[in-house]
């Protein structure tokens, strides 16, 4: 084709140097000034939009400019070699550059959100001190008694086996000492287990008329060791109220952990923890059943009998609504 003229901006000075710009078939764009050229990739090309009666305007690469006088030529010549018309052509880079935009955007969000927020209350919840764990699980508690606990109809002697149990399972995980077992009548909260911050567990009374035999509950027990351990619940909470736990945290202010302490039934009841927590936790249980050369069926058995109950009975939010995914954590465990 022919040669359009044209002028040439270099960015730096106002000066203005006449050019002759052509194209060639295998998409370039070619800029003469006498005896020098420069070549263009049409995609290097950022063509302004095209304004009736005026030049047509190409920002180049390096802050240069170019005029093109013959501005329906110049459109032509884009259009027929990049198969789409310039409006098209600007309408669509545009586009792009707003999805772009809106997509990182998104994934930032998300990625504070997934990934910041959980990460956050991990290291929030290793730094809360003992003392804010002690009156998380006593305030937590009394809530939960007031609203869906009632007071165990177990028998005495039975609870007292059940506790024993709970000293030899801590003495071959760990925390011996730390943790206290406690049973309380579940009204509709089915077979279940709650691990409170400082290492008080709650069995409710259908959890231990459900298991067979002391090592079913004992594989149980390591598992809420494994919530506990693993700061779990604490950091359930944080990731529910991130901002209260700062407080805490950052100014030491023991009142803010009212507020803390106010979401733990929500959070124990009826969030769920995620697969990741689960696996942390069943791993002390199959650490417990290791060490003690205890089959893993005991693990599968119980948690098979939980999952046939609660798909039995689902008004109750058992165990495995708040544990979830019970046949991929069996495959898990035995793998
Ligand atoms: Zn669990």
């Amino acid at each position: 084709m022919s040669e359009l003229r044209a002028f040439f901006y270099d960015g730096r000075s106002a000066a203005r140097r006449a050019v002759t710009v052509a194209f060639s078939d295998s998409g370039l764009m070619t800029v003469r000034e006498l005896g020098t050229s420069s070549r263009y990739r049409l995609n290097q090309l950022n063509i302004q939009p095209r304004i009736s009666g005026q030049p047509a305007v190409v920002q180049l690469p390096g802050n240069a400019r170019l005029e093109v006088d013959d501005a329906a030529a110049f459109f032509d010549a884009v259009q027929s070699r990049s198969g789409k018309r310039q409006w098209q052509y600007s309408l669509e880079s545009r586009w792009y550059f707003i999805a772009a935009t809106l997509l990182l955007t998104v994934a930032f969000g998300w990625s504070v959100y997934a990934i910041g927020v959980p990460a956050l209350a991990k290291q929030v919840a290793y730094r809360l001190p003992r003392d804010i764990d002690l009156i998380l699980t006593q305030q937590g508690l009394q809530v939960m008694d007031r609203t869906v606990f009632a007071p165990s109809t177990l028998n005495p002697e039975r609870r007292q086996r059940i506790r024993a149990a709970m000293e030899e399972v801590t003495r071959v995980v760990g925390g011996d000492g730390y943790y206290s077992l406690q049973f309380r009548s579940g009204k509709n909260l089915g077979a279940n287990a709650y691990a409170f911050p400082s290492g008080t567990i709650i069995f409710t009374d259908d959890l231990v008329r459900l298991a067979t035999s002391t090592d079913e509950l004992r594989v149980i027990m390591a598992h809420e060791v494994g919530h506990v351990r693993n700061r779990h619940t604490v950091r359930n909470l944080l990731q529910n109220s991130l901002f209260a736990g700062l407080i805490v945290v950052i100014s030491g202010d023991v009142a803010a952990v009212g507020s803390l302490a106010a979401a733990i039934p929500k959070v124990l009841v009826e969030a769920s923890y995620s697969r990741e927590f689960e696996y942390a936790a069943d791993a002390v249980a199959r650490e417990y059943l290791q060490a003690t050369g205890k089959p893993n069926a005991i693990f599968v058995s119980i948690m098979s009998r939980i999952a046939e109950q609660s798909a039995a009975r689902p008004d109750e939010l058992s165990l495995l609504r708040t544990h979830p995914a019970v046949e991929e954590r069996i495959r898990a465990f035995l793998d």
